[in-house]
Parts: structure tokens; C-alpha cells; sequence
């Protein structure tokens, strides 16, 4: 061992000692453990207050771990945003502790994947006790509780543990310390593990955590069963709770040869994958938006009442004039002079007398004293003024004249006051619900915000769509995003592009949280096979703490469809959700996906019943062959006849690869499996992706 002392600095994550500093009492109570306890192996360099978010910890962190000088321990107390789950002292179970390593922020390695020689005396460090351990570059990192209590105790509890860990990570001969074995680790810090340490497997099997197989992995040292407590003096629980974190995911640390070779997630039908995406979708928000274009496609989230009448005023629904029916005028038959017209403008209008009437447009304001309009139609020219075309009198051919007759009254059309959206109506492009708003004066209305949709493609070899020259071999244009973009869009939702992500582990991760910053829904494509570089999965699981809903569905094309939410804490501290779609990465498979299962997704958020695409019974106008095993969502056109009936026509070959097959659908069928063929004449359920169209003959 060195001279020098190791370096330790303590940071401290707490909403209130951020506010105000004086309030902190862990910081001095673990600079007094290092004191005391230490055996005058440490300095304390540093100590910094954070609130508790992800972003300030990770800065806080990586200062330290990442600058020339690097800290060789780091102990942080408190905090819920230091893990996507969190990590408080009451985590205690084992595999909660390998789940909170791994979705750290910043990359932290997670010991029990990446370091197999730090392993197993780290696992102790962080099994012994409750704290959460892990590295980054030369840095230990553990996590202690935000209680001074909690966190002096759990600290004294491993500080004699923390130099040969600390070696260790900044790089000492750790075989020749490994060469000791773990009882020897054990002796000299004062403590024993008593056995078996269900440690985290390395190639991501699930094991059950108590029967621990000891297959090569590099460590094999003797795993039994049974836990020690008490040792040393101080009793730190070993848990014996089940985790709720069991990644089905491939470890992308454990290279080809150690990935699953069939998928380990269960094979769901499109109806369950429907219903877990239900259930999953985070509830519509409303939001106050400004009348305007934007507002076609978005739902009411609360009733709209009209602000305005209309029409504000008694008009004129036709061309005439303005007459006074009532009691009083034995008849409106006969000859009239014509004082003035009204004009449908603004301004005002003189008053009009009995045995006067006075020309009106269509829309002008009845002059007072009015009560009705008799239509142009009904009347003759008498005689004009002398200069000029003006009239001077009319005659009204008919007696039948009513009161009110081809009068608008005020607010007739809406009155003000009345409910003229109700709440979970949509706003449409045909017309209806935007004129309202419209002719109403309505400026602002409470709508389901629509979520924002990210588009990401993945993969090594993707390159631009529009990149000029030659394609290297091995090379695919990116078909995917530019496809989703625009789908995105014309589906109403925000679209905002993610680019492309390489197959690196880390660049996906950093891709996903930069990501979940800027919008509320990430679709991303390909990653999501089998092969070892789909990391899709493992990211979402291993590094972000996310949930996976489903990473299999019964259907041609789209079986590794995976749909998975991931917690997120925004700026403002507040505790969100995520939702990722990672959807196949051939190009036809992407887009059956997004129709069936991104869509209603975005359409149950922004408060819209019922969704999905619309579904119709159409007939086959052609043969065609079922899948044996699996449902099909087969593209088509789908056409009117003559007769009224729907008949669809397959677009040709079907590989998922072929995005050509969506060229001229309107139609996804739904073929069952089986093993004959659908005939022609046979009817089958179309979901219906585009506009119906009529077929050419039926045109009349
Ligand atoms: P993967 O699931 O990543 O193995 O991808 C499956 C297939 O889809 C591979 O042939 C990929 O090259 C292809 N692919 C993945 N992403 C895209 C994309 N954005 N555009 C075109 N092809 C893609
Ligand atoms: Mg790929």
C-alpha cells in the first residue's frame, strides 16, 4: 500500500441541505466514521451538497471520477434520483442491488458485470451491508442512507473493506490480490460472508438466487448456501426478499457465445400486447392551447362553452327587404317606399317605420323595428329615384308573409353559454368542432396534450437515407426514420428525430436518456433480434431500469415488437414515465408495427376513444396462403365495387424486409393462422391504414 492517503469525498444528495446547507448533518458524521474508523487511511477532499436529481449527482460524480486527480471513494447519502429506482436503505435484496448498479447514471460500471476481478470483493463490500456499490473509471462509489444514522453505520460498516476495493479499482495487481481469496479479503477487514452470494450472473440467465450454478465465469469460487450474520461485531441484514428485477435481456458483457439462443420473453398474442399497452399508457394531460391549426387532431379535455351567441345580432338569411309584419299592417301586399338598405357590414342602421321596408343582403343586421324579410324573389321594382340607380319603391307580390320569416334571431345558430365541445370530442379537419371555436370567439380550450414522439434508428450499418454515392457492402440506408418521421406526423403527433445509434452499449444508453429529455414517446427500430449486438433490450432493462412489457408477439410480420416503460424524473423533480416501442428493424415490420401498437399508444395519451385503426370486413378478391403458426397483417388495397361491398387485393410479396409492400395499400388484413389457404370470396377483418377508396368501375 501507498503512503499516501486515499481519497474519499462525500456527497451529499438532499432537497432541503441543497436549500440550506446547515441543515445537513451527514456530512460531518461520516467525515468523523473516516476519522475514526479509518485506521488514518483516508482524506476527505471533498464534500458537496446536491439536490436530488439525476443530473446534478451525475455531474457532481463524474467531476470526481473522471478528472485527472480522481477520487478512490466516493460515498453518497440520501437521494432517490441517484437511481431510476430508488436506492434508499431500504433496498435489500440482491438483486435489487445488481438492478441499482445498473441503472446508475452516467454509465457507472456495474461491478458484477464489467469487472470480474473487482467482483466478488465489491459484491461483499455491498452484500455485507446495505449500501449499493459500484465503479466508475478509478472511483468506488457507494451509496449510503439519507438518515446520519443509517449512513454512519452502513459506512462503518464497509470502510475496512473500502482500501483493497479502492486498490483495486485504480488499478493495483488485483490477481495477485484475488490470488488471496476472498476468506483472506475477509480476515484482514475483520468480517466473513459466511457463504453464498447469490452474485448476479454474468451472462444474464435467470437463476433462481438462491441456487447459484458455479459455471466457469472466471470466478468460480464456492458458492453455498445459507448467509452469515452478525460478524465482526455489527448485524447487517442480508436480505432475503425477492427482487422485483429479473432482466430477461441478454448481458451484452457476455459476448456471443453467452446469449440466449431462443428468446427467454414469452410469446404474446397482438390482443395481450394491446392490453399490456393499455394498461401501460400514462393517462391524458390536460393542457391550455391556442384556437389554431395545431388544434386538428387533439381532443377536448373539458367542456367548451361558447364564449359568444351566433349570430350576435338579428340577420337576414336571404336578399330582400326588411318588413314589419304584425297586427298593425292589414297586409304586406302592395307598394313600398324604400328609405335606406342594410348592407352586411358594421355600422348602424336607422330604425324602419310601418309602411316602409328597407333592402337588406344576406347576413346584414335587421334595421330596428323589423320583423321580417321578405325574399327579392317575391317583389318587383316600381320606380327608381331620379339620379341614379337607387329604388325608390318596390311591390311585394305576396300576403304570406310571417313574423320572424328568414330572420336569424341572436344567438339562434349557439347561444352564449352553451356547451359547444364536450369533453373527449376530437377536433376534426372536416370542419364542425374548429368552426365552432371559430364563430364563437373561443381563443383558448383545454386539450389532451399529444405526446411527442422520438424516431431512432439503430444499428452499425445504417447510414443516411439521402447520402450521395455508392452504398459500401454491408451498408443499408436508413429506411426506418424518415418512414416513422412522416408517419409520426401525419398521424397529428410532434415528431422529433433521434438520428442513429450505433450498436455500442454506451452510446445507446446516452441516446435513450438524452432522448427522454426531449420527448414523451421513443420508437426505435431494429436491436431487437437475437444477435448480439441487439442491445435494445439489454439497455432498457440492464442500464435505464425500465420495464419490459412484452419482447415477443405472435404476428407476421413483428414478432420481436417490445414494448417497455422506463421511470424518468424531470427537471422540475417530478416523477414520469417513459414509453419506448422497439419496434423490428426490417423496414415492413417497423411500419405494421407502429400502425398496430405505437398508434393506439399515442392515441389512449392524448385522450382519444376508440383507438386503433378502424376495422372492416372485406372480401378477398384473391387466394391466399396463412401463416402456420402465426397471425399475418397482410398490406393491401383495399376498394369499393359497385355493389357496396369492400374487396381487397394483396400488394404482392410480403417479406419483411419489403417496405415496397406497403406501395398502394390502404389496408392491413388479418389473416389468422392455419394451413389452408383463404380463398377468394372469403371475408376477413381489414384494418384500414389509409383512405377508402372506390374502385373504377364503380365511379359513377
Ligand atoms: P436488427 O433487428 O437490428 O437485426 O435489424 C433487422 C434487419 O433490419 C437488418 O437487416 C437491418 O439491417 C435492417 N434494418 C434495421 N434498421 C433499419 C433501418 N433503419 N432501415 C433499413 N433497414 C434497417
Ligand atoms: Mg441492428
Amino acid at each position: 500500500m501507498s503512503n499516501t492517503k486515499l481519497r474519499a469525498a462525500v456527497l451529499i444528495v438532499s432537497e432541503t441541505a441543497a436549500k440550506d446547507p446547515s441543515t445537513d448533518e451527514c456530512g460531518s458524521i461520516l467525515q468523523k466514521v473516516f476519522e475514526s474508523d479509518g485506521g488514518d487511511q483516508w482524506d476527505v477532499a471533498a464534500t458537496e451538497i446536491v439536490p436530488d436529481n439525476a443530473l446534478d449527482i451525475q455531474r457532481t460524480i463524474t467531476q470526481w471520477t473522471d478528472s485527472g486527480e480522481c477520487m478512490n471513494l466516493i460515498v453518497t447519502s440520501g437521494g432517490t434520483g441517484f437511481a431510476v429506482k430508488d436506492i434508499t436503505p431500504e433496498i435489500n435484496s440482491h438483486g435489487m442491488l445488481a438492478a441499482s448498479m445498473a441503472v446508475t447514471p452516467c454509465g457507472f460500471q456495474a461491478v458484477s458485470l464489467n469487472c470480474p476481478y473487482n467482483l466478488y470483493s465489491l459484491l461483499v463490500v455491498a452484500i455485507m451491508s446495505r449500501p449499493v456499490a459500484g465503479t466508475r473509471n478509478k472511483s468506488i462509489i457507494v451509496t449510503l442512507p439519507g438518515s446520519p444514522k443509517g449512513a454512519r453505520e452502513n459506512l462503518q460498516s464497509v470502510l475496512k473493506l473500502l482500501p483493497h476495493a479502492c486498490q483495486q479499482a485504480a488499478g493495483a495487481d488485483s490477481r495477485a490480490l484475488h490470488a488471496g481469496g476472498i476468506k483472506k479479503l475477509e480476515k484482514e477487514a475483520g468480517v466473513s460472508s459466511g457463504a453464498a452470494v447469490p452474485i448476479y450472473e454474468k451472462n444474464g440467465h435467470q437463476h433462481n438466487r438462491h441456487h447459484h450454478h458455479g459455471h466457469g465465469h472466471g470466478h468460480g469460487h464456492g458458492h453455498g448456501h445459507g448467509h452469515g450474520h452478525g460478524h465482526g461485531g455489527h448485524s447487517s441484514p442480508i436480505a432475503h426478499a425477492d427482487s422485483d428485477f429479473h432482466p430477461r435481456s441478454n448481458d451484452p458483457n457476455a459476448g456471443p457465445s453467452r446469449r440466449h439462443r431462443t428468446s427467454p420473453y414469452p410469446m404474446l398474442s397482438v390482443n395481450e400486447a394491446l392490453k399490456l399497452i393499455a394498461e401501460n399508457t400514462p393517462a391524458p394531460v390536460p393542457v391550455k392551447v391556442p384556437v389554431d391549426a395545431n388544434l386538428i387532431g387533439s381532443v377536448v379535455a373539458e367542456d367548451v362553452r361558447a364564449a359568444e351567441s351566433v349570430p350576435t345580432f338579428r340577420a337576414s338569411i336571404v336578399d330582400g327587404y326588411a318588413i314589419i309584419v304584425s297586427e298593425d299592417v292589414p297586409s304586406t301586399k302592395g307598394v313600398f317606399p324604400v328609405p335606406f338598405f342594410s348592407h352586411a357590414q358594421a355600422g348602424d342602421i336607422p330604425e324602419l317605420h310601418p309602411g316602409q321596408v328597407a333592402r337588406i343582403t344576406t347576413g346584414a343586421p335587421l334595421p330596428p323595428g323589423a320583423t321580417s324579410v321578405v325574399m327579392v324573389e317575391d317583389t318587383v321594382l316600381t320606380s327608381k329615384i331620379e339620379k341614379g340607380d337607387e329604388e325608390k319603391e318596390i311591390e311585394i307580390l305576396t300576403d304570406a308573409i310571417r313574423p320572424g320569416e328568414n330572420v336569424r334571431e341572436t344567438g339562434s345558430d349557439v347561444k352564449a353559454g352553451d356547451v359547444i365541445l364536450k369533453r373527449g370530442e376530437g377536433i376534426t379537419a372536416v370542419g364542425g368542432e374548429f368552426g365552432l371555436l371559430a364563430s364563437t370567439g373561443t381563443r383558448e380550450v383545454y386539450v389532451f396534450k399529444r405526446p411527442v414522439v422520438g424516431v431512432l434508428s439503430t444499428g452499425d450499418e445504417i447510414v443516411q437515407y439521402d447520402r450521395p454515392g455508392e452504398l459500401r457492402i454491408g451498408e443499408v440506408r436508413d429506411t426506418n426514420r424518415p418512414t416513422l418521421l412522416t408517419l409520426v406526423r401525419e398521424s397529428g403527433y410532434e415528431a422529433v428525430d433521434l438520428g442513429v445509434a450505433s450498436d455500442k452499449p454506451g452510446v445507446l444508453e446516452e441516446t435513450l436518456r438524452a432522448a427522454m429529455r426531449k420527448v414523451d414517446v421513443i420508437v426505435t427500430s431494429g436491436g431487437v433480434s437475437m444477435g448480439e449486438l441487439d442491445l435494445l433490450k439489454p439497455t432498457i432493462e440492464r442500464s435505464l431500469g425500465g420495464t419490459i412489457h412484452f419482447g415477443r408477439v405472435a404476428m407476421k410480420p413483428g414478432k420481436p415488437t417490445t414494448y417497455a416503460t422506463i421511470p424518468f424524473k424531470n427537471n422540475a423533480g417530478d416523477r414520469e414515465t417513459r414509453t419506448i416501442f422497439s419496434l423490428p428493424g426490417n423496414p415492413a415490420s417497423a411500419v405494421v408495427t407502429f400502425h398496430l401498437f405505437v398508434l393506439p399508444s399515442l392515441q389512449q395519451a392524448s385522450g382519444i376513444s376508440p383507438v386503433g385503426l378502424p376495422r372492416v370486413k372485406v372480401v378477398l378478391d384473391q387466394d391466399l396462403h396463412l401463416d402456420l403458426y402465426r397471425a399475418e397483417y397482410h398490406r393491401a388495397l383495399v376498394v369499393m365495387k359497385r355493389d357496396g361491398l369492400l374487396y381487397a387485393n394483396s400488394t404482392g410479396a410480403q417479406r419483411s424486409s419489403m417496405i415496397g409492400s406497403f406501395k398502394g395499400a390502404n389496408a392491413l388484413l388479418c389473416l389468422p393462422a392455419g394451413k389452408e389457404t383463404l380463398a377468394k370470396g372469403n371475408k376477413v377483418d381489414a384494418l384500414m391504414m389509409g383512405k377508402l377508396v372506390s374502385a373504377l368501375d364503380s365511379q359513377l
